[in-house]
């Protein structure tokens, strides 16, 4: 979680495509701050800690209810933080359900789920519920799996190869393209399917925790959404750095603070060596039915049509 807010933080003054594309910049300036995606990643974390707190983390009907009580709860707390229109109308109307949103949005604020759940099918069921209150189209749902299961992955000491056939394979997610590749024509589209293969994509080409934030940052794009989703993936696969946790500590209120203490007692653990095989936690039959029925990456035309739906 703490990968997430850091990205989020440290990419928010390069949204809208502001950045040079490059991997040399100070990662933290005077406009560096908190936005939605870590809001939301706070919110998500409190309700599926409460969840389990309360013990209905099984229920799917409660920890949805929850999931969406303590969005609109902590979106209240902190308005006006980036929102996309739709989601704030959602985040402002209790009786309003899912909106069939693919953004990226169901992705920026999952990385929990990776870390307090011990198989990878319970991780995907509980990411999968996490999306399914708004953005509940098979591409939304396809990216909060996606992010999920990559942090489970790379928390549980898998290695970066293996992750990245995971991706392919029972994701479905294109990685052929390098960051050199993606990077020259890369633009600010909010969707699942143009955020998280590339913020995947950051992660698997970095060498420790900045080293991904930073590869994340010189794509430009939606900037602290694709940062945050690199970052969720990058700390559980190298940690975080003392100083940047502190970073992270001084740069978020108290309440979400707590919310992060609380986090880091329920959490499990974090394997440092990655000498394990995939196989040890997938085989390739009969999993991912909802991404292996998703559609493939829609086109660029497609895009650039449904960009005004998205979030
Ligand atoms: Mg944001």
């Amino acid at each position: 979680m703490r990968g997430a807010i850091l990205g989020d933080i440290i990419g928010s003054p390069y949204e809208f495509d502001m950045g040079g594309k490059t991997k040399i910049f100070p990662l933290f300036i005077e406009e560096s701050k908190f936005t939605d995606d870590t809001v939301m990643t706070i919110a998500v974390a409190d309700a599926l800690l409460l969840a389990q707190e309360y013990g209905f983390d099984d229920d799917e009907e409660k920890t949805k209810a929850m999931l969406a009580k303590s969005m609109r709860k902590w979106g209240r707390m902190f308005p006006y933080k980036g929102y996309g229109s739709r989601f704030n109308h959602w985040l402002n109307d209790p009786s309003a359900g899912p909106y069939g949103s693919f953004g990226n949005g169901s992705a920026m604020r999952v990385s929990s789920a990776g870390w307090l759940y011990d198989s990878l099918e319970e991780t995907r069921k509980h990411a999968k519920w996490t999306a399914e209150v708004t953005h509940n189209h098979p591409d939304g749902i396809k990216g909060a799996v996606a992010a999920a299961s990559a942090i489970f992955l790379a928390r549980s000491g898998v290695a970066q190869e293996g992750i990245r056939e995971y991706i392919e394979k029972a994701i479905k997610y294109d990685l052929s393209y390098t960051l050199d590749e993606i990077r020259p024509s890369y633009r600010h589209f909010e969707s699942c399917e143009y955020t998280v293969p590339e913020a995947v994509t950051a992660f698997l080409e970095g060498r420790d925790f900045e080293d991904v934030i930073r590869n994340a940052v010189s794509l430009g794009g939606d900037c602290d959404t694709l940062t945050c989703i690199a970052g969720s993936i990058g700390e559980a696969y190298f940690d975080v750095p003392e100083d940047l946790k502190q970073e992270c500590r001084n740069r978020i209120p108290a309440d979400m603070n707590a919310v992060l203490d609380r986090f880091d007692k329920a959490r499990l653990p974090r394997i440092d060596c990655h000498d394990r095989s995939l196989s040890d936690f997938w085989k390739p039959a009969g999993n991912m039915p909802e991404a292996q029925d998703a559609p493939q990456k829609a086109g660029f035309l497609d895009t650039v049509i449904k960009f005004f739906t998205k979030k």
